[in-house]
């Protein structure tokens, strides 16, 4: 699905296309040579209709506007916002759409230098470093952080990203029972107990990943307790807030505004820009030291493109905007209006039956499905009502775990929620999905 709520509708018709299509490309991996003509028509093509949350969704022969609950938009700003929009216009005509040079040949502008500090001052660290690529920038620097003789302790629901870039560390991995402190500390102790596998040395350094919303699951990390264990044993955190940066806090500045975790106690903390601010990219924030290491020693800051000046204006600007810096309340509503959304959304859909997962403030709300041959059947009943949402099951989360996700932006008015439930309640009786007795037969 695309990040765009504003722009773009999801492809979440046709998953069965996108296994059949799969399976096609494995056979044809087991007999060396193409044996088949896969069709392609899972990766169809979306177009910008509108600057409202109805979109096109074209599909080959049938095109449909469709109300966008699949995409990470949390606040709203991938659109023509009335104050970023000129900004990246103007940097697109100072800058260029590309540097065409890494960051230490040429690629850095002042506008990068701004950006940095920018993102910095709104996580609330003493440095940040960006990179081109959210994705990028955990499978790229995990390698920079850890290596051999070192231990990763894992969340076991982490995004693949980081899951790959901890592959690429040479440094020993567990992983531990998501969401659960207990089984953390339980991991912790054992393994400085043990030491090494093979030398049983100390640790060299121990670093525990956690998400700050987990985007399968819409649940907060239990932060203030991971916090807590991570102190106690002496080990490094490293926080990916891709999720919850910008679209959960009072002031948008994530998972430890909304938990109460002082940001000093959190030592990597890592964020993505492709959804509450709009644009794309990924940073690290960090102390002084840790941002000027990475900046002499990441192959990701040294090797690769910068990131595009317009992309960075974006970012920039979407920034201010949510820090009341361009003179108008507009940050403020907006993230009042996704927490308010997103609690309206997901109160209403328990209300009717459904199985949801995650917390309250979280954007993020799946509705659990479970048999994976529903996916197909719920994704295009709503489609055919004109509501657009991402289903999932393997290899995104177990197979008979599978749900319909729903991402909820602040740009999402009453109306479009009302009328998405209206469609979920039908949907959700046909397909044979409501878990629960409903609110109303109760009584
Ligand atoms: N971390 C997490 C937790 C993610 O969910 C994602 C992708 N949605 C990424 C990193 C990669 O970010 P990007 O899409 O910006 O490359």
């Amino acid at each position: 699905s695309s990040n765009n709520l504003q722009g773009y509708a999801p492809i979440c018709l046709g998953l069965e296309d996108f296994y059949i299509r799969r399976l096609y490309l494995r056979i044809q991996d087991c007999f060396g040579r193409p044996i088949a003509s896969a069709p392609d028509t899972w990766f169809d093509v979306v177009e910008r209709h509108s600057n409202d949350n109805n979109k096109t969704l074209k599909r080959t022969t049938n095109i449909s506007r469709c109300l966008n609950l699949a995409s990470y938009n949390y606040l709203g700003f991938a659109a023509a916002d009335e104050y970023c929009m000129p900004r990246v216009i103007e940097s697109l005509k100072k800058y260029c759409p590309s540097t065409c040079s890494s960051r230490v040949d040429g690629g850095t502008t002042a506008l990068h230098n701004e950006l940095e500090k920018c993102v910095a001052e709104f996580v609330g660290k003493p440095a940040a470093i960006v990179f081109g690529m959210g994705y990028v920038t955990n499978s790229a620097i995990l390698p920079v952080l850890i290596g051999k003789g070192g231990l990763i302790i894992s969340d076991s629901l982490n995004h693949n990203s980081i899951v790959n870039g901890a592959r690429g560390t040479g440094a020993t991995i567990r992983v531990f029972q998501h969401n659960s402190p207990s089984h953390l500390e339980e991991v912790l102790r054992e393994q400085i107990a043990e030491g090494h596998p093979r030398t049983h040395r100390p640790w060299k350094k121990i670093l525990v990943i956690v998400e700050g919303i987990y985007s399968m699951e819409g649940e907060l990390c239990k932060l203030p307790e991971i916090v807590a264990i991570c102190k106690k044993y002496k080990a490094y955190i490293y926080l990916d807030e891709a999720h919850s940066i910008g679209a959960v806090g009072k002031t948008g500045k994530g998972v430890c505004e909304l938990l109460g975790v002082d940001t000093a106690d959190v030592d990597i903390m890592m964020g993505t820009f492709t959804k509450s601010f709009g644009s794309c990219g990924g940073y690290i924030a960090g102390s002084k030291e840790l941002i000027q290491y990475l900046k002499y020693t990441c192959p990701a800051h040294l090797y690769a493109t910068s990131i595009s000046p317009p992309a960075a204006e974006q970012i920039k600007s979407s920034i201010k905007v949510i820090v009341g810096e361009d003179g108008s309340s507009r940050g403020a509503q907006k993230l009042a209006q996704i927490r308010e959304n997103s609690n309206f959304f997901r109160s209403e859909l328990q209300k009717m039956g459904f199985e949801v997962l995650g917390d309250n403030d979280s954007p993020i709300m799946p509705i659990m499905l479970y048999n994976p041959a529903k996916i197909a059947a719920f994704s295009r009943e709503c489609l055919k009502q004109n509501v657009a949402v991402v289903t999932l099951t393997f290899p995104a989360t177990p197979l008979l775990l599978a749900r319909a996700r729903i991402c909820i932006s602040a740009s999402h008015t009453k109306e479009d929620l009302v009328k998405a439930l209206k469609v979920f309640d039908e949907v959700g009786d046909l397909v044979g999905i409501k878990y629960f007795p409903a609110e109303s037969d109760k009584q």
